[in-house]
């Protein structure tokens, strides 16, 4: 099986480039290339590039707003309070039609990688990540799903979720997640931080944590985290997202904190979607907005990227799986304005992201998985800005969405 994609146009070149793909791989990528009984694609000088990442969402709870009390502090406590009732009945079937409308909408949009965390506490049991095991087995070879065990109710204010985490890691998840800041004290978040390294050890797995989502500076679990990084030497293994206090953080202490997440090579997650919405609810006049600071962290060299996080649920009542939707809203929220800048924004959601979440083989090279998108659009500014069709979506290369869109006007 081969294909040919003629025409496209690759980021930073000037020229047409041709694109012959072999099997699943990239074979060679040349001005004009003759393949002869080659099934043949026409990019018209359109973007083409690496398909899309989300390395940051929550599969188990998108789509159950309608189903669920509104959240009527917009809070991200009360969020997490409104599901309690819903968790407990969760069903495999529910939570695989909820979360399967998000993937469909994500493969469309040309996003082929998505790491997910799954709620695993008292409450619900393993039932989410039962559920999103299905789901990820269903779509296998169109979407890879990557779950991070999440405990969001906390370990220590939870017993019995210890053991949950141990189970759910002998049950397919794949990274270990955590919420230290989710704990009754300090010495508690501590402990949490340190139970995620001992079952990250136990499974030689990635860390992928909920970091201080909140804008009170009083919450620092961030260094703790960063501590413990070296302490394992667990570095460029660990994921902290959300990381909201940073940037509530006087900046003699960010500035400290950020030389420490170097030194353990964390990468970091933002996801300016939902903390723009979620942040900020007690601020008056400047309403904070919430996000970490992501300008600084891209200058202190570290990797940073951001996900959906969330779509239709008590945290963020929108979301359309579209990672070009959310690189828009990413664009604003964190000042990124100028030429390179936008670019960057485009590399957080392709090349950044795949090294987030440790994903080999992948970019628009020869030898690399042919995962690839063709944009109805010629540059990443116009990508951002319009969030046009993906008019061609690539996987393993196979072509598994085609999107065409006409407007007709009448004047
Ligand atoms: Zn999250």
């Amino acid at each position: 099986m081969s294909l040919l994609i003629k025409n496209a146009r690759l980021r930073d070149q000037d020229q047409l480039h041709d694109i012959l793909i072999e099997k699943d791989r990239i074979e060679q990528i040349a001005p004009h290339i003759d393949a002869p009984e080659v099934e043949v694609i026409d990019a018209r000088g359109n973007l083409t590039t690496p398909s899309l990442i989300d390395p940051h969402i929550h599969l188990d709870k998108v789509n159950i707003l309608d189903v669920v009390r509104p959240n009527e502090t917009g809070t991200l406590k009360e969020a997490i309070e409104i599901i309690w009732a819903k968790k407990q009945t969760y069903t495999d079937e529910d939570i695989l039609t909820r979360s399967e409308d998000v993937v469909l909408r994500a493969l469309k949009n040309g996003t082929l990688n998505i790491r997910t965390h799954v709620d695993v506490d008292t409450i619900g049991g393993l039932k989410p990540l039962q559920g999103i095991l299905k789901l990820k087995e269903k779509y296998r070879g169109l979407v890879d799903i990557q779950i991070v065990a999440f405990p969001q109710e906390g370990i220590i204010k939870d017993p019995g979720c210890e053991d949950l985490l141990y189970q759910a890691m002998e049950l397919g998840a794949d990274v270990i997640g955590g919420m230290p800041a989710n704990e009754a004290t300090p010495d508690d978040s501590r402990a949490h931080v340190k139970i995620i390294f001992d079952i990250a050890e136990k499974y030689d797995c990635d860390v992928d944590m909920h970091v201080d989502e909140t804008d009170d500076p009083f919450y620092r679990t961030l260094e703790m985290v960063a501590d413990e990084t070296i302490r394992r030497g667990w570095h460029s293994r660990v994921t902290a997202g959300h990381t909201c206090a940073l940037a509530a953080y006087d900046d003699h202490y960010a500035g400290y904190v950020i030389q420490k997440l170097r030194q353990a090579q964390i990468h970091m997650i933002t996801n300016p979607v939902t903390n723009l919405m979620l942040q900020g609810r007690n601020d008056k006049q400047p309403i904070r907005r919430g996000i970490t600071r992501v300008k600084e962290l891209l200058e202190a060299g570290l990797l940073v990227s951001f996900g959906q996080d969330c779509v239709s649920d008590t945290f963020y009542p929108l979301g359309s799986a579209d990672m070009l939707q959310v690189a828009n809203v990413t664009a604003h929220a964190a000042q990124m304005s100028l030429p390179d800048e936008i670019k960057k924004v485009y590399d957080m959601i392709t090349g950044d992201a795949a090294a987030v979440i440790g994903l080999e083989d992948y970019g628009l090279k020869v030898g690399n998985k042919a995962d690839l998108i063709v944009l109805d659009v010629a540059t990443e500014r116009d990508a951002i800005r319009l969030a046009p069709a993906r008019l061609f979506v690539i996987k393993n290369g196979r072509i598994v969405a085609q999107t065409q869109t006409e407007t007709i006007f009448h004047f």
